[in-house]
């Protein structure tokens, strides 16, 4: 069987890109791939072998570098792309377009400085980080496998390389239009804009100025619904450039990403993020500040007073969206009142002051209230929060409470340690801790009792593991 792509990106034109050959991995091998996500792209294992190594490429794919631009740290970069990636095409299924992209197979024209290469180290925690999501049920986008080589890749030091396929029905981000739009180049931003909206919200007029419009309030509903998750679950980005931005408001480019391990509301999970700007918690802030940069490359087509009505919904749909997950998390109803908004906030207060483990802590709280106490510091501080929880919580009843709970309270999250012990064991040749992890992730509300120990918090010496941003 061979994967019947289409090229509907490419057909745009060589001002969106340039086709590039990738250079095929020397000793490639397939080191795992998503059974499942094969399955539903209706790709059978040859053919993914085949895709995922650049080997024996079928004659409809036509590798394709993106050219973007983007804001990186707050300053304009004006020209990037797809630097070690290339876009294979897209595959039809289920009435959608799937992007399939191909990073770490050499260099293309927007290679600046960079080999073009990924190393087998940041590939995994791509690979682990969104099954890690789409196991939460967050946006993001998926990956179908990762492939091996006997080349080494330089970085801070000599690293096995590795190639990961990644699948999503977007790999057009914020800085694909600020590259138009700070090129003056108009007629490739309205041809842009007239595909996205056609691909993403299947409008068909080339009415670019309502389809321009129409891209910003998805952009900007969605990145609002996608970083409430984030922040619900404790998960941080640790790069919101905007060239990691996703349109369609998937978690996109897994970089130096941390899943919370203790609550510290400011952590800083890019070591080399010196100003924390991309802190855990800044994210809302920086989505609004990224979709503003949208905003201004699309201004040659919206109306001022259109653009400040699209993005004022932002924080609204944000903040309301947050406080349903995080009263859900505890079991409350999901209308927000007074009282529950204080009962959050205290809890997020004390969490924080105690250090104690976000996820561990909602799980228990889901089970036994009382046991939950024991994981606070302060228990006096912490006794009376309980008290008050148990008011608001006195209409529902236990078995319910707790059921709503355990649906969405994670026992399983992917926390560095663990993804470091799997690049480890992984390196090493031993793919059973890399499957181990992968089941649990897979369904991560659920109880997998044989691997009850993947839920625990880390020791003290594997908190903060340093994550280099070098991938
Ligand atoms: P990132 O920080 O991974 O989002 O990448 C930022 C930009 O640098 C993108 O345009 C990438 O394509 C490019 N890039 C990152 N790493 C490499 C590499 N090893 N070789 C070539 N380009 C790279
Ligand atoms: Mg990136
Ligand atoms: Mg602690």
């Amino acid at each position: 069987m061979t994967a019947q792509f289409e090229t509907t990106f490419a057909n745009l034109g060589s001002s969106f890109g340039s086709y590039v050959a990738p250079t095929a991995l020397k000793d490639a091998q397939l080191l795992h791939y998503n059974s499942a996500l094969a399955a539903n792209l209706g790709l059978d294992l040859p053919s993914i072998k085949a895709l995922t190594t650049a080997s024996d490429l079928p004659a409809n794919c036509k590798p394709f570098a993106m050219v973007y631009a983007g804001h990186q740290f707050g300053g304009y970069s004006p020209q990037m792309g797809d630097g070690r990636g290339v876009l294979l095409g897209e595959l039809g299924c289920n009435q959608q377009l799937w992007d399939l992209h191909l990073k770490g197979v050499g260099k293309t024209p927007y290679s600046r400085f960079g080999d073009g290469r990924a190393v087998l180290r940041s590939s995994l925690r791509e690979y682990l980080g969104s099954n890690a999501m789409q196991g939460l049920q967050i946006p993001t986008t998926q990956a179908l496998a990762i492939a091996t080589t006997s080349e080494q890749v330089r970085r801070e030091s000599l690293e096995p390389g590795a190639v990961l396929l990644r699948v999503s029905q977007c790999h057009i981000r914020f800085g694909h239009f600020e590259y138009f739009y700070y090129q003056n180049m108009q007629e490739e931003q309205a041809q842009l804009i007239n595909y996205c909206a056609q691909r993403y919200l299947n409008l068909n007029t080339p009415n670019t100025r309502d389809n321009a419009l129409a891209l910003l309030d998805m952009a900007t509903q969605n990145t609002a619904k996608l970083i409430a998750q984030w922040q619900a679950i404790g998960f941080a980005h640790g790069v919101l450039n905007t060239d990691n931005m996703s349109l369609i408001g998937e978690t996109f480019d897994f970089g130096p990403f941390a899943f919370l391990d203790d609550f510290e509301p400011g952590h800083i999970c890019n070591h080399s993020d010196d100003q924390g700007r991309y802190a855990f918690d800044r994210q809302a802030n920086i989505g609004l500040w990224n979709l503003n940069a949208l905003a201004h490359a699309l201004s040659n087509f919206i109306d001022i007073a259109d653009i400040k009505n699209t993005l004022a919904a932002y924080e609204k749909v944000l903040s309301s969206h947050y406080y349903q997950l995080m009263m859900t998390k505890l079991g409350l109803s999901s209308t927000l009142s007074e009282d529950n908004q204080q009962l959050l906030q205290q809890l997020l207060k004390l969490l924080a002051q105690d250090r104690t483990d976000y996820t561990y802590f909602f799980r228990t709280l889901s089970r036994a209230p009382d046991n939950a106490l024991d994981l606070l510091i302060d228990r006096a501080a912490g006794q009376a929060w309980l008290e008050k929880y148990r008011a608001c919580s006195a209409h529902i009843p236990e078995s319910q409470r707790t059921t709503q709970m355990l649906a969405v309270n994670p026992k399983y999250i992917l926390r560095n340690y663990l993804a470091q012990q799997v690049i480890e064991s992984t390196n090493n040749g031993d793919l059973s801790r890399l499957d181990q992890l992968l089941s649990v992730l897979a369904s991560p509300f659920e109880e997998h009792p044989a691997l009850d120990h993947l839920a625990q918090p880390p020791a003290d010496k594997d908190k903060h593991l340093a994550v280099s941003c070098s991938s």
